[in-house]
């Protein structure tokens, strides 16, 4: 059985992990190709885009594929109306898996906004003397937004190294998640950093930060995620391997 993962997020790693070890099941990732170097498992792999729904769905019917999970990037934004399109089209069972969102507790100093241009809306709102030092993890492909947001500095953070810097005045560090409170801390610390601007992108292995602005007592300007197809969505990888199982009562 044909299981098309459409990935790049840690959830798809580990749900193709699983289900290669089903003798009946052939697990294919796709990944758009942003980042450079990607950790690519041990099954077929097909990098690139389709070419939209269309696209898509003549991969699906040309590769036999008998179910389509898309597990991008809880702020990908088109590819899940791709995937949902092109399962209507081929009349393929697709499921969503998106890991949680972040939710704030008691003590945390969030302000939630819809877009980038949102976020930079908020600086005024913080109160400080000067321009702002701005901790600013929203991924490389969303940079660019705060090219022209006034004199803050930006200690800009991102997985792969930056050929194009589109911030001025900014700090720029390229490095892997996980992050630990402990390391957020002092980064924290050592930027004088007077808020953070983050997507919700939720997950274990990038929270540290936000712990750390609530003991630091500092502020968090947090993008909302962007709107999905309004579809099957679960959790984890372990139910969706149960789903796919589900999908074809021969391999139980
Ligand atoms: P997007 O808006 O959903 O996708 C844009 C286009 O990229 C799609 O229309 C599709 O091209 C291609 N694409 C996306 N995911 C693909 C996949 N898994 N396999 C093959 N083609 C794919 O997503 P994005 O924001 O550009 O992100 C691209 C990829 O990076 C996603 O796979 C996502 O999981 C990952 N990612 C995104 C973010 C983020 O913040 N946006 C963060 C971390 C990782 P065609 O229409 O030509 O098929």
């Amino acid at each position: 059985m044909n299981v098309l993962i459409l990935g790049g997020t840690s959830e798809a790693s580990e749900l193709i992990i699983l289900l290669a070890s089903y003798p009946y099941i052939k697990p294919i990732l796709s990944l758009a190709g942003r980042t450079k170097n990607p950790v690519l498992p041990q099954v077929e792999t097909r990098i690139g885009g389709f070419g939209g729904a269309e696209g898509l769905a003549a991969y699906i019917k040309e590769n036999n594929i008998k179910a389509v999970v898309c597990a991008t990037h809880p702020f990908a934004r088109q590819m899940p109306f791709n995937a949902y399109e092109a399962a209507k089209i081929t009349n393929t069972p697709v499921l969503f898996l998106l890991r949680p969102a972040w939710k704030p507790n008691e003590d945390d100093q969030w302000i939630e906004v819809a877009s980038h241009q949102d976020a930079i809306k908020q600086y005024s709102l913080i109160h400080k003397d000067g321009p702002l030092n701005i901790f600013l993890t929203v991924g490389r492909m969303d940079l660019d937004s705060y090219k022209d947001s006034g004199p803050h500095f930006y200690l800009a953070r991102t997985i792969d190294e930056l050929t194009e810097k589109p911030l001025q005045n900014a700090f720029y560090i390229n490095i892997r998640p996980p992050f630990t409170v402990e390391k957020e801390l002092s980064l924290m610390r050592e930027y004088e950093i007077d808020v953070v601007v983050t997507k919700n992108s939720g997950g274990e292995a990038t929270k540290a930060k936000l712990i750390a602005a609530r003991e630091l007592g500092i502020p968090v300007i947090i993008i909302k995620r962007p709107y999905r197809p309004d579809c099957l969505h679960v959790t984890t990888a372990q139910e969706a391997v149960q789903w796919v199982m589900d999908r074809d009562n021969s391999v139980l």
